[in-house]
């Protein structure tokens, strides 16, 4: 059937998916019996805790769960966030102003901009960056100004050349960083905190990797900056922290005024969390942390073997502080991402991400996931042996 359908020019504007051919390629290996081994994608592999699955087993059991959520979320949700964050982060936070639970952080992200930019309102999106923020910014008619993540400067936006943009209206920030696996120093975000409140900038801070940190440093909260709740906005996720990127369960906290303009357009847009899913993410952040560790052990475990394994292959790759990504330059024999990327998944059957697709200026590297046990690590290791 002839398609007469005729796409917003908003659709049109997203940029182009350039994972879809690997995505393809990778469907067709998988259907061809190709024992892929799937570094490509962010999603855990432990499972969610049992604690976590039982809580909502119970509270789905329970009809008053079955009814639209309150869209503020449940003040008891609100209040163990709250509580969490001030034991993570010694930072206050009003449960009933300053915390807004949400279906998963990257549906706040990509929402917040609706409620307070204008058309042509100009944006910073770092690049390379997860791919939400691009969409969020198109569809609320914003105007994008990509600032590079250069490894020479630690992947992190240039200070001075933030001060020398005019206008800015927004600021998307993401340290513990995907896909660099960058992560900010305190006195970065001293810094930023101090340009934006001075240029009146909204910082949005994604936070989705607070708890995947390695060698006990812990990545900081742009909240935890004096004055930074005058322009901040923060989005934490149960994602990667407790294995729960199924469940859809997230927050936003900060700047009251920021979390309401996000509560007003999502309370036209959906209408809350299932509250077994609210009540089953209490449990989460109620969860002692040595499980936590464990988690983090785990995954140090993992990028160890990785990293060690690439090193003796020649391929050095500086480990990764946080996050479960390793994003390394390719290497030298390859003309591009897409086409190592092409070369792991045809002569190795390993998928890994073609840095380009997260930015031009991601060129020239490439992102594996540590989400599989460290057997398949070691032999996808092995597999690069042979063809690299
Ligand atoms: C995984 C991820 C998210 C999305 O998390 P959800 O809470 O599952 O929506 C947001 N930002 C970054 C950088 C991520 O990698």
């Amino acid at each position: 059937m002839p398609s007469h359908i005729d796409f917003s020019d908003r659709l049109k504007q997203l940029p182009p998916y350039l994972f879809v051919e690997i995505d393809k390629a990778k469907r067709a290996a998988r259907a061809a019996g190709r024992d892929i081994i799937d570094l490509g994608i962010g999603d855990p592999d432990t499972g969610t805790a049992q604690p976590i699955i039982d809580a909502l087993k119970e509270a789905a059991q329970n009809p008053a769960n079955h009814h639209y959520a309150l869209d503020a979320g449940m003040p008891a949700l609100r209040q163990a966030i709250s509580f969490w964050f001030s034991k993570r982060f010694s930072v206050n936070l009003d449960p009933d102003t300053e915390i807004y639970p949400l279906i998963g952080s990257k549906e706040g992200l990509s929402h917040l901009p609706l409620g307070v930019i204008n058309p042509k309102d100009k944006v910073i999106v770092p690049d390379p960056c997860y791919p939400g923020y691009l969409g969020a910014v198109i569809f609320a008619g914003g105007r994008l100004v990509r600032l590079p993540l250069k490894e020479r400067s630690g992947f992190l936006p240039d200070l001075d050349k933030i001060k020398d943009l005019k206008d800015i209206k927004l600021m998307y920030l993401n340290y513990p960083n995907n896909p660099t696996a960058a992560v900010a120093p305190k006195n970065y975000l001293e810094q930023l905190v101090q340009i934006a409140r001075d240029r009146g900038i909204i910082l949005v801070s994604d936070l989705a990797y607070s708890e995947i940190y390695f060698d006990n440093e812990k990545p900081s909260s742009v909240l935890e900056v004096e004055g930074a709740k005058e322009i901040a906005i923060e989005f934490h996720s149960f994602s990667k922290t407790f294995s729960m990127t199924g469940w859809r369960i997230g927050w936003a906290c900060g700047n009251p005024e920021l979390v309401k303009a996000l509560a007003k357009v999502k309370s036209n847009i959906d209408s809350g969390i299932f509250q077994a899913i609210q009540i089953a993410g209490i449990t989460a952040l109620q969860m002692p942390e040595e499980k936590i560790e464990r988690l983090r052990a785990m995954y140090q475990e993992r990028r160890d073997y990785l990293i060690h394994g690439l090193r003796s292959l020649d391929w050095k790759i500086p480990p990764p502080k946080a996050t479960f990504y390793v994003w390394g330059k390719i290497p030298k024999k390859f003309p591009d991402s897409m086409t190592a990327a092409k070369f792991f998944l045809e002569e190795a059957n390993i998928v890994a991400t073609p840095g380009v697709g997260f930015g031009e200026q991601g060129e020239g590297y490439i992102r594996m996931t540590i989400t599989v046990p460290k057997e398949r690590i070691n032999e996808a290791v092995e597999r690069l042996r042979k063809v690299l």
